[in-house]
C-alpha cells in the first residue's frame, strides 16, 4: 500500500458513483475518518503554521464530481490538461504546485471518471482528423492515487481505442505494475523525472528513489509504452557533473541495449519570487539555492519574471546533457534544454 491518507472527505454525489463508491468502502475499512462534506467546502484540515497546513494537507484526500466545464489548455506540449485529479502525495521542496494550491493543499479525485473521458471525447471529435494530445500530470503527480482509483489504467485503454488522440504524464513514483498489461497501443507516453541522487534526498521528500523510477522505466519500455524522462530541475552545486553523469549511466545500464526511441527534456532550476516565498513559509529551513544575486531574472509573460542560472552555466548545462545524451542513448531525442 502506497499512500494512506489521515481523513478522507467525501462531496456527497460523489457516492453516487461506482469510483466514489468504491473509495468510501476501502477508507472505511481501513479505518480511515470519513467525513460527507456539507455545501461542498473543504474545511476542518488541522494545522496553525504553513508547514503543518502543508503536510495536513497532503494527508488529505477529498473525493469529488467534476462538473462539466471546459478543459484547461495546456500548450505546448499537449492541447488539453485531463482532469482526474489534482495535488499529489509528494512533498517536493521546489513543487510548482506549492505556489498553485499553497491555500488548497489537499489531494481531490474526480469520481466521475467516465464524464471526465466523455468529454475528451468531445474533444477528439472536434478536431478531427487531427490528433488531440492530452496531459495527465499538469495539476498533479498520478500515480500514488492510481491503486485506489484506477483512473489512470481507464485513461489510458480510453486513449488506446481513440485512433486520433494521444496521452502523456510524468511522474516520480515507481508504483507502474497494473499499467503494464493495459491496452495502450502505444498512444501513452510514460515520463519519469529524474534528478541526482543527492537533489532527489534533499529536496524531493516522499516520492521514489532514482533506482526505483529507473526500474519502472525499464519495465514500462518493455511493457511497449513510448518512454521519456524529464531530468530536472537541475542544480549546480560542487559535483554536479559527477552526480550527473552516474545518473546518466546508471540509466544506461539498467535500460540496456535501446530498441524504442528515448525522449529527453532538461530542465534547470528557476523560481519566482512568489514560488521563493512560498516556499519559505513551508520549508523555513530549505537549502533550495535562491539567491537573486547568483541568478539572471528573466522577464516572464504575464509581468512576473523567473530568476534563472546565467548565461555561461545554462551554455555549461546544455553542453554536458547534449554530450552525454548523445554519447550514451544512440536511440534518443532530447525536445530541449531550459
Ligand atoms: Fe510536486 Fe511532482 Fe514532487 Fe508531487 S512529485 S510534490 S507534483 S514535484
Amino acid at each position: 500500500m502506497i499512500y494512506i491518507p489521515k481523513r478522507v472527505l467525501f462531496e456527497e454525489k460523489s457516492l453516487d458513483y461506482e469510483l466514489g463508491d468504491k473509495l468510501y468502502m476501502t477508507f472505511k475499512q481501513k479505518g480511515v475518518p470519513i467525513t460527507i462534506l456539507k455545501a461542498n467546502r473543504v474545511t476542518g484540515i488541522p494545522g496553525d503554521t504553513p508547514s503543518k497546513l502543508y503536510v495536513e494537507g497532503k494527508n488529505t484526500l477529498v473525493v469529488r464530481v467534476r462538473k462539466k466545464g471546459e478543459f484547461q489548455t495546456c500548450k505546448p506540449s499537449a492541447h488539453y490538461q485531463l482532469p482526474l485529479l489534482s495535488g499529489c502525495t509528494g512533498k517536493c521542496e521546489y513543487c510548482y504546485l506549492n505556489t498553485r494550491f499553497g491555500n488548497k493543499p489537499y489531494i481531490t479525485v474526480y469520481a466521475n471518471v467516465d464524464q471526465i473521458l466523455d468529454q475528451a471525447r468531445e474533444y477528439i471529435r472536434e478536431r478531427e482528423p487531427e490528433v488531440t494530445v492530452f496531459e495527465g500530470a499538469a495539476t498533479s503527480d498520478p500515480i500514488p492515487l492510481e491503486e485506489y482509483t484506477g483512473s489512470l489504467a481507464k485513461t489510458i485503454e480510453f486513449i488506446g481505442k481513440e485512433k486520433k488522440s494521444r496521452f502523456r504524464f510524468v511522474t516520480k513514483f515507481h508504483y507502474v505494475d497494473d499499467l503494464l498489461k493495459l491496452k495502450h497501443n502505444g498512444k501513452t507516453t510514460i515520463r519519469f523525472s529524474i534528478n541526482s541522487n543527492k537533489v532527489i534526498k534533499n529536496y524531493e521528500h516522499g516520492t521514489s528513489s532514482l533506482g526505483e523510477r529507473i526500474e519502472a522505466a525499464k519495465k514500462v519500455i518493455s511493457a511497449g509504452y513510448d518512454l521519456g524522462f524529464i531530468i530536472g530541475p537541475i542544480f549546480i552545486y560542487d559535483e554536479w557533473k559527477e552526480d550527473y553523469l552516474n545518473m546518466l549511466r546508471v540509466l544506461k545500464d539498467t535500460l540496456g541495449e535501446e530498441n524504442n526511441l528515448i525522449k529527453f527534456e532538461v530542465i534547470s532550476h528557476r523560481y519566482t519570487i512568489a514560488a521563493k516565498n512560498k516556499i519559505l513559509e513551508v520549508f523555513p529551513k530549505t537549502s533550495l539555492p535562491m539567491v537573486e544575486e547568483n541568478r539572471t531574472f528573466k522577464y516572464g509573460q504575464f509581468g512576473y519574471g523567473k530568476y534563472i542560472y546565467n548565461k555561461d552555466l545554462l551554455k555549461e548545462i546544455e553542453n554536458f546533457f547534449r554530450g552525454n545524451i548523445k554519447e550514451l542513448f544512440k536511440n534518443s531525442r532530447i525536445d530541449y534544454i531550459i
